[in-house]
C-alpha cells in the first residue's frame, strides 16, 4: 500500500468538480436526438427569500439525483426553474430593510444561485429566470388577458382585511390577532372589487383525470391525496324542489338514503338564486352583513357559523315544506350550492337545526325518499379564488378604468404594463396610486383619459405558468413563450418534485393548462395535464418541530456544507427519510453519510494502491466467489435502479451502502480462502468499485467522479445500465 494516500477533502475537490462541470457546460439542456426520450424534471420554484433552507436542499437533492440518473441513462434532460420573485414576503423583507424590492430580490436570487451551485445541483442555470423580470411578467399579463377573454378571470367584490392607519388592505399573514403587522392597530373587514380566477369549468376534469394519473404510476400517493383534498368532492344525490311561486331549486345531499328526513334547505351566499330568496329588506341587510363579515374564518363550525333565515319556504309537490336558510357552511362543505339539512343523518345539520326555531318539525317526505325523484350527483368544495392584491410588488394588472367605458382590458400589443422599479414601499397606502407616470393612460376603446388598475396580481397567479418558461430557450421567450415548438417536446413535465404544501399551486396549474388547451396554445396536451408525474415530499423539521428562527432550531445548509461538504449533506438529507415522511433533522444522518463517504474514499484508494500477485491456481479456486460478487452487483444495481425510477432516494442510498458491504464481504471471503487476492480477484474488486461509484453518482456526484478518476475511468460516463451482460463483465 502506498503511503501517500489521498485525503478526502470536499472543500477542495467539490469546487474543482463544479468548475469542471461549468467548463464543459455539463447541464445545458440538449436538443433531443431522434428516438431519445425528452425528460423535463421540474423542481419547485423558490421564493427569493435570500437563503436556501433545508426544505430546498431536500427538494433539489431528490430532483437532482433523478436528473443525473436520467441523463446517465441516455435521456435528454431539462432540469430548470425560475424564481417566484414577486409577492408579499419579498415586499415585506424589502420594507424591513429600507430597500427597493427590485434590488432586494436580485440580491437574494444571486445568493441562492450561488448556494445551489455550491451544493452541486445540476440545473440548467442559463434557463433560470425571475417572475419579476419584465420579460416574464409581460407574459403573466398576456395570460391574464387571455383568461379574461375566455371568461376564466372576472371581477367581483370580496371581503378583505383593511387597516385604517396604513390605508391598505392586508393579507392573512399581515394580520396577527386581529391587528395590523405594521402599526398594530385593529383591522376591519371591508368589501372591495377584486379579481378572481374561475376554476369551476375544469373541476370535473381535474377530478376525472386523477384516475389516469394514478394509473400512470408516476404520481405518488401524497400528491394525489392533496389533489383530492383540494377538490373536496362529495358524492350524493340531487333533487329538484319547487317553491310556491313555481321557482325551482336543485338541492344536493350526500345522504341520499335520508333525503326524506330533511328539515330545511341551506343556500350558499354565493348561490345564483340567493338574491331571490333574500328579497325581504331585513334579510338582504343580514346577507350584506354576512358577506362583509369575513365568514370564511368560522365557516366550518356549525355551532358558530352565521345562518340567516330567509323567511321563505320551499314546497314539495306531494305536500310538506322546508324553510330556506342561507349559510356559508355550505361553501365550506360542498361549494356554492344548495343543500338539504338532514339532522337525523348529519351532525352539522343537527347543530344548525338546534339553533333555528323554524327548522321543520316534520320530515317533508314523510321520512321516506322513495317518493322523491332524485338523481346521483357530486359537488366540489374547490372554488374560484382571488388573484389581485393591493400591493406594489407584483405583476401590474393590465386593465384600465375609463370614465366612459368602465373597466377595459389593455391591448395585448401594449404589453407589458411596466411596474416602476424605483419604488421603496413603506407599507402605507398604495405606492402605485401615487405615481402619476404609472397611472396616466388612454383608453384603448375610446381613446379618452383612463387610469391604470393599481392592484397587482398575487404571485399565485404568476405561479400558474411558472413551469412553462424553462422549456423555452431564453432567446425565444420574448416572441414565442407559449407557442415555441420546444414546448411540445418537453411538456408534459415528466416529473414535478415539490413540497407537500404545493398542492394548491399544482391544482391551479392543472386548471390553467386545460384552459390553455381549449384556447389553443396547449392544444397538444390532450388531457390538459402539465405534469405526467409528481412527487411531493414532506418538510424538514428539527427536534420534532418546524424549523423557525423563533424556536432557534434553524439548520443552515451553508454551515453544514462548509463543515462536511455538499455530498455529505445531500446524502444525509436523502438517506434520513422517505419523501412521504417529515425529515426530522438530526446529526445522526449527517454522521452516517460522512462516515460512509470517508470510508468509501479510504477503502477505494487503499485498494487501488494494492499490488496483487499473479497466481493462476488461486484465481481458478476463487472464480465462484467472483461470480457471486457479480451477482451481488447485478441485483444491487437492479434495486438501486428501481428505487431511482420511483424517486425513493432513501432506499436507493441504503442499497448503495449495502453494495459496499457486499464488496467488502467478497474480499473477506477470498482472503479467508486464499490468504490474499489474486490479480483476477483484485480486478473484479476494482470493477465492483467502479460500479459502486457510478451508482453513487446521482446522490454524491463530486466524490463519485473523484473516485472514478482515481479508478482511471471517465467520470462523465454516468449511472450503469443494469443488465446481465454488465454483471458478467464484473465477475
Ligand atoms: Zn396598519
Ligand atoms: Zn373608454
Amino acid at each position: 500500500m502506498s503511503a501517500a494516500k489521498p485525503i478526502y477533502d470536499p472543500a477542495r475537490s467539490e469546487p474543482e468538480r463544479q468548475a469542471e462541470w461549468a467548463e464543459r457546460d455539463a447541464f445545458a439542456t440538449p436538443a433531443p436526438a431522434a428516438g431519445q426520450a425528452a425528460t423535463y424534471i421540474k423542481p419547485s420554484s423558490p421564493f427569493t427569500s435570500g437563503n436556501l433552507h433545508m426544505g430546498h436542499v431536500r427538494d433539489y437533492s431528490i430532483g437532482d439525483a433523478y436528473a443525473r440518473f436520467r441523463r446517465a441513462r441516455g435521456d435528454a434532460v431539462l432540469f430548470g426553474f425560475g424564481f417566484d420573485a414577486f409577492g408579499l414576503p419579498a415586499e415585506m423583507a424589502a420594507i424591513e430593510r429600507g430597500a427597493r424590492p427590485a434590488d432586494w430580490v436580485e440580491r437574494c436570487g444571486e445568493r441562492m444561485l450561488g448556494q445551489m451551485k455550491r451544493l452541486g445541483f445540476s440545473f440548467d442555470y442559463e434557463r433560470a429566470f425571475y417572475s419579476s423580470d419584465e420579460s416574464q411578467y409581460r407574459w403573466s399579463q398576456w395570460l391574464f388577458l387571455t383568461l379574461y377573454e375566455a371568461g376564466m378571470v372576472y371581477r367581483d367584490d370580496a371581503t378583505v382585511d383593511w387597516c385604517d392607519t396604513c390605508q391598505t388592505t392586508l393579507a392573512a399573514l399581515q394580520v396577527e390577532d386581529g391587528r395590523c403587522w405594521r402599526c398594530h392597530n385593529k383591522v376591519r373587514l371591508i368589501r372591495r372589487p377584486t379579481w378572481f380566477l374561475r376554476l369551476s369549468p375544469h373541476l370535473e376534469e381535474n377530478d376525472r383525470n386523477l384516475a389516469a394519473l394514478e394509473q400512470g404510476g408516476k404520481w405518488d400517493e401524497l400528491s394525489l391525496k392533496t389533489q383530492r383534498y383540494i377538490l373536496g368532492r362529495s358524492d350524493g344525490v340531487e333533487l329538484e324542489l319547487s317553491a310556491a311561486d313555481g321557482e325551482r331549486l336543485v338541492v344536493f345531499t350526500p345522504h341520499g338514503d335520508a333525503a326524506g328526513e330533511a328539515r330545511f334547505v341551506l343556500l350558499s351566499p354565493r348561490h345564483p338564486a340567493v338574491e331571490r330568496w333574500a328579497g325581504d329588506a331585513a334579510v338582504a341587510a343580514q346577507l350584506d352583513e354576512l358577506r362583509s363579515g369575513g365568514w370564511e374564518r368560522s365557516a366550518r363550525d356549525a355551532a358558530a357559523v352565521p345562518v340567516i333565515d330567509t323567511g321563505g319556504s320551499i314546497e314539495l309537490a306531494g305536500g310538506g315544506s322546508l324553510p330556506v336558510f342561507v349559510s356559508p357552511i355550505v361553501d365550506a362543505r360542498y361549494g356554492p350550492t344548495a343543500a338539504l339539512g338532514i339532522p337525523a343523518a348529519d351532525e352539522a345539520d343537527e347543530a344548525i337545526a338546534a339553533r333555528m326555531p323554524r327548522a321543520a318539525a316534520e320530515p317533508f317526505g314523510g321520512g321516506s325518499p322513495a317518493g322523491l325523484e332524485h338523481r346521483e350527483a357530486s359537488r366540489y368544495r374547490a372554488y374560484d379564488f382571488s388573484i389581485s392584491r393591493q400591493r406594489y410588488w407584483g405583476t401590474p394588472i393590465p386593465v384600465l378604468h375609463c370614465e366612459q367605458c368602465g373597466v377595459v382590458p389593455a391591448a395585448i400589443e401594449d404589453l407589458p404594463v411596466v411596474l416602476p422599479r424605483d419604488v421603496e414601499p413603506s407599507g402605507e397606502g398604495n405606492p402605485l396610486a401615487e405615481r402619476p407616470d404609472f397611472l396616466a393612460a388612454s383608453c384603448p376603446r375610446c381613446d379618452g383619459p383612463a387610469r391604470r388598475e393599481t392592484d397587482t396580481l398575487d404571485c399565485h397567479f404568476d405561479a400558474l405558468w411558472l413551469w412553462v418558461p424553462a422549456a423555452v430557450p431564453p432567446a425565444d421567450r420574448d416572441e414565442r413563450m407559449f407557442t415555441h415548438p420546444d414546448l411540445q417536446r418537453w411538456l408534459p413535465a415528466e416529473r414535478l418534485v415539490a413540497g407537500n404544501d404545493s398542492g394548491g399551486f399544482v391544482f391551479d396549474q392543472r386548471v390553467v393548462t386545460k384552459a390553455l388547451r381549449e384556447i389553443g396554445p396547449f392544444a397538444f396536451l390532450a388531457d390538459g395535464e402539465p405534469f405526467a408525474g409528481c412527487l411531493f415530499h414532506e418538510m424538514v423539521i428539527a427536534d420534532g418541530r418546524k424549523m423557525s428562527k423563533h424556536l432557534g432550531n434553524v439548520v443552515d445548509p451553508d454551515e453544514l456544507v462548509a463543515e462536511h461538504g455538499a455530498d455529505t449533506v445531500r446524502l444525509a438529507v436523502l438517506y434520513a427519510a422517505g419523501p412521504a415522511k417529515a425529515l426530522n433533522w438530526t446529526d445522526g444522518a449527517l454522521r452516517f453519510a460522512a462516515r460512509f463517504l470517508r470510508g468509501l474514499w479510504d477503502y477505494t484508494h487503499s485498494r487501488i494502491a494494492a499490488e496483487p500477485a499473479d497466481d493462476t491456481e488461486a484465481a481458478a479456486d476463487t472464480a465462484f466467489i467472483r461470480e457471486r460478487l457479480g451477482k451481488w452487483c447485478d441485483s444491487g444495481l437492479e434495486r438501486i435502479t428501481a428505487d431511482l425510477e420511483q424517486l425513493q432516494m432513501h432506499k436507493a442510498v441504503r442499497n448503495v451502502t449495502r453494495l459496499l458491504e457486499r464488496i467488502k464481504d467478497y474480499e473477506k471471503r477470498v482472503i479467508d480462502r486464499r490468504g490474499r487476492l489474486s490479480r483476477e480477484d483484485h480486478e473484479a474488486l476494482l470493477e465492483a468499485l467502479v460500479l459502486l461509484a457510478r451508482a453513487l453518482s446521482p446522490f454524491a456526484p463530486h466524490i463519485a467522479e473523484e473516485l472514478l478518476i482515481a479508478l482511471d475511468r471517465d467520470p462523465s460516463v454516468g449511472f450503469p445500465v443494469h443488465d446481465q451482460a454488465s454483471a458478467q463483465e464484473a465477475s
